[in-house]
């Protein structure tokens, strides 16, 4: 009886301490991570200097890294966000978009950073929400044959989403595919607007390619054809990828130069950009908590 005592007794403590260490352990990753149970928010710059101002306001990170992906996972107001520095262009950021997804489950994806203005009335230093993002660097030239040239003008839209059959023949392709910005996380950030005092923030159309345009008639050329306000080398990349697994989407993006109305190139936009997407993320936060 007292054997038995004794066994029911070591049973008891041993429980006790096994669930005592479960108990620190859960907390330790609360600390971390914030709540287990919550999606993180990502937030994704290309650059350095376009995400590690937003990675050092971050409590409690650490980073982890992915081939040369970088995600800094931390908590904003004890929320999970991970801030993931891509790398330039739009391979860069479907890939990194992906493993983001795969491995962190986000609530929702923010690519945010400078961009260059098509829109006359922007200047540098505004910031354009990406009511739509679209990729301008997906094009069917003419048909031209041996000796008659090229003519950039005649290159017509492609939109390799259309079907999954030859986006060569099929006449459905050759539109212009539009990617939606979260109307959720829109509202976040239309909220907090009047906390950003360097620019206007207003709702646009971003155009991404891994093409930098320096020619104003062809700029003036999409800001007509396709509505663009800005264009980079990210957003419509990242938008693409959220879509295909149903995960809310929004592009940020600050003007760095414009060169249609002599916007000189200026990289201390990208901070204040990251100080306002932080302003967003915080609002977005208040409103899924
Ligand atoms: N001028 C920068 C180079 C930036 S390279 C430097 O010398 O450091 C391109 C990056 O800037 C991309 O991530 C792109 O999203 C952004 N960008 C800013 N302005 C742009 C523009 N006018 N056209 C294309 N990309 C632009």
């Amino acid at each position: 009886m007292k054997k038995q005592l004794r066994y029911a007794l070591l049973a008891i403590i041993t429980l006790l301490f096994l669930s005592f260490l479960a108990a620190c352990n859960s907390s330790a990753q609360s600390e971390t991570n914030g709540n287990s149970n919550q999606q993180p928010i990502i937030v994704q710059g290309p650059m350095p200097i376009e995400a590690e101002k937003f990675a050092k306001r971050l409590d409690n990170v650490k980073k982890e890294t992915s081939g040369t992906f970088e995600f800094y996972i931390g908590t904003v107001d004890d929320y999970p966000v991970i801030v993931t520095k891509t790398g330039k262009g739009m391979e860069n950021t479907a890939a990194a978009t992906a493993i983001a997804i795969e491995k962190y489950d986000p609530a929702a994806i923010i690519n945010q950073g400078t961009s260059g203005g098509h829109d006359p009335d922007l200047h540098v230093f505004d910031i354009v929400l990406g009511k739509r993002v679209t990729n301008i660097g997906s094009m069917k030239t003419a048909h031209k044959e041996d000796g008659e040239g090229m003519d950039p003008t005649d290159w017509i839209p492609m939109d390799l989403m259309a079907s999954e059959g030859s986006a060569g023949e099929d006449p459905d392709a050759e539109n212009i595919r539009y990617f939606e910005g979260d109307e959720d996380l829109l509202a976040a950030a239309n909220a907090v607007k009047e906390k950003y005092t360097k620019g206007e923030v207003v709702e646009g159309t971003i155009g991404s390619a891994d093409v930098w345009n320096n020619e104003v008639d062809r700029i003036q050329w999409f800001h007509e054809k396709y509505g663009t306000s800005v264009e980079e080398m990210e957003g419509a990349a990242g938008a693409q990828i959220a879509k295909a697994y149903d995960v809310p989407f929004l592009g940020i993006r600050v003007l760095s130069n414009n060169k249609v109305n002599d916007g000189e190139y200026n990289p201390n936009t990208a901070q204040a950009n990251q100080e306002y997407v932080y302003e967003v993320v915080k609002e977005y936060i208040s409103t899924i908590k």
